[in-house]
């Protein structure tokens, strides 16, 4: 299909133009004039919008199934919520669950997506045993080309934990194959230490004394040496501390280490867990101090993180209320994936245009770097995929709603700011003035890695 955009402002090497758009096969074909003899099949008047590059959630949990709960996401519902607010590529998690091996994991996760993807969609693998045999597979993905394998440094009893010992051998061994790791930073002594105390496990805040910044602090201090001797692409998911943060940025001067932090963490702090129905805001990292809060968030403004995610992870209504009051038993993590567009501008002074060159790098550019996407998807070149977002300048009346599924909404009453008013994933309209395209049908696919 050739398509072409015009009259709007586009985001360009650091500046708005007022530049066109021809768009072929998927990709973008020129910038500015149009190629002699190039006939669109269709024309999009982007007057009175901004286009940038799609947005990126590099950190979402959707169809799999979390201790004894089903997540209340689907493949297809999670990357509709995407698309409605101008997301492009969503990156999901796939956990080997063994006795099956990594490869089975990760064609069990594939099934799940075949047809079902309203934007394209990528996979970090986490290997859970590391037998002779698996190895043999961990390595072969890294040769594909998988870029982002995640390692826990908690979770001992669903069998996720790896001590930092095996962290390193871990490390050694795919920074060799040319791969990075993903790793949850939270220290398992610090955690064990800190739930063993004479605790209330009937009220929500007492989570967040079971899982301390402590913690991450600790696990981060203790990692960050080890990936700066070992030289490997390291990146921090949902780092919730300003000190974690600090200690990560200050490793970048020589190592390639990157970190991302979630909305919860700049827009709710712990007063939330106070509500009668507290319960429904549970979440690890948990939501912390507001005086945390605070200073996340004017990190964040001084883009400390590299990129922000969600980490949506939404359980039912139903899942959420229905377990006992103990908290113990409260399955563990929100929604989030419709909210970032909404909740990344606001927190950057959208709509000061202002806010532009953070939100890009941030929402686009460096997720797709760390995802190993980078120049394909995160930017507007020529031959890079044609994954859009136009942005108008109206205020939308709508409140933000985190997910399509049957969960809580995580920011209610929130209001959205971003106004979407059309979205295009490789070339082709998927979402137009808040309505989806369906003859556009879900067309997203699975990402390869060069
Ligand atoms: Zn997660």
């Amino acid at each position: 299909m050739k398509f072409a955009i015009v009259n709007g402002l586009l985001w360009r090497q650091g500046r708005l133009e007022p530049l066109g758009l021809a768009l072929f096969q998927g990709r973008i074909l020129a910038i500015g004039s149009m190629p002699v003899g190039f006939a669109p099949d269709a024309v999009l008047d982007a007057r009175g919008a901004i286009v940038l590059p799609g947005f990126m959630d590099l950190h979402t949990h959707l169809e799999d199934r979390i201790g004894s709960f089903d997540l209340a996401d689907s493949c297809r519902s999670g990357t509709e919520i995407a698309v409605r607010n101008g997301i492009t590529t969503l990156f999901n998690f796939v956990t080997q669950q063994p006795p099956e091996s990594l490869d089975e994991a990760h064609a069990r996760a594939r099934r799940k997506a075949a047809g079902n993807l309203w934007c394209d969609y990528g996979l970090h693998l986490t290997p859970t045993r590391f037998l002779p045999a698996d190895w043999e597979i961990i390595l072969e993905k890294a040769r594909c080309g998988f870029r982002t394998f995640k390692f826990y440094t908690t979770y001992r009893q669903a069998g996720l934990f790896c001590s930092y010992e095996e962290l390193e051998t871990i490390f050694q061994r795919l920074a060799a194959a040319g791969a990075g790791c993903l790793v949850h930073a939270e220290d398992e002594e610090t955690l064990c230490t800190a739930g063993s105390a004479e605790l209330d496990f009937f009220r929500p805040p007492t989570h967040a004394r079971m899982r301390p910044p402590e913690a991450e602090i600790e696990a981060i201090g203790r990692i960050l040496p080890i990936a700066r001797r070992i030289g490997i692409r390291l990146h921090f998911v949902h780092v919730s501390t300003r000190e974690g943060a600090q200690r990560i940025r200050a490793a970048r001067q020589d190592a390639p280490v990157t970190c991302e932090t979630g909305p919860q963490y700049l827009f709710l702090d712990e007063s939330w867990l106070h509500r009668a129905d507290g319960h429904r805001w549970l979440c690890s990292p948990p939501l912390r101090s507001a005086e945390n809060r605070a200073s996340l968030a004017e990190a964040a403004r001084q883009e400390c993180f590299d990129l922000l995610a969600t980490d949506h992870c939404a359980f039912r209504r139903q899942d959420k209320d229905g377990a006992s009051a103990d908290i113990r038993t409260v399955p563990n993590g929100i929604a989030g994936i419709g909210a970032l567009p909404h909740l990344a501008a606001q927190l950057l002074g959208w709509p000061n245009p202002g806010a532009i060159p953070s939100l890009v790098r941030m929402l686009s550019e460096n997720p797709a770097r760390v995802s190993g996407l980078w120049p394909r998807k995160g930017t507007i070149a020529v031959g890079s995929d044609a994954d859009l977002v136009l942005v108008g300048t109206r205020k939308p009346e709508a409140s933000i709603r985190s997910s399509l599924s049957d969960c809580h909404e995580t920011y209610p009453g929130f209001p959205a700011v971003l106004d979407i008013r059309a979205v295009i994933l490789r070339g082709t309209p998927v979402m137009l003035e808040g309505q989806l395209i369906k003859e556009a049908a879900p067309r997203g696919i699975l990402c390869q890695r060069p």
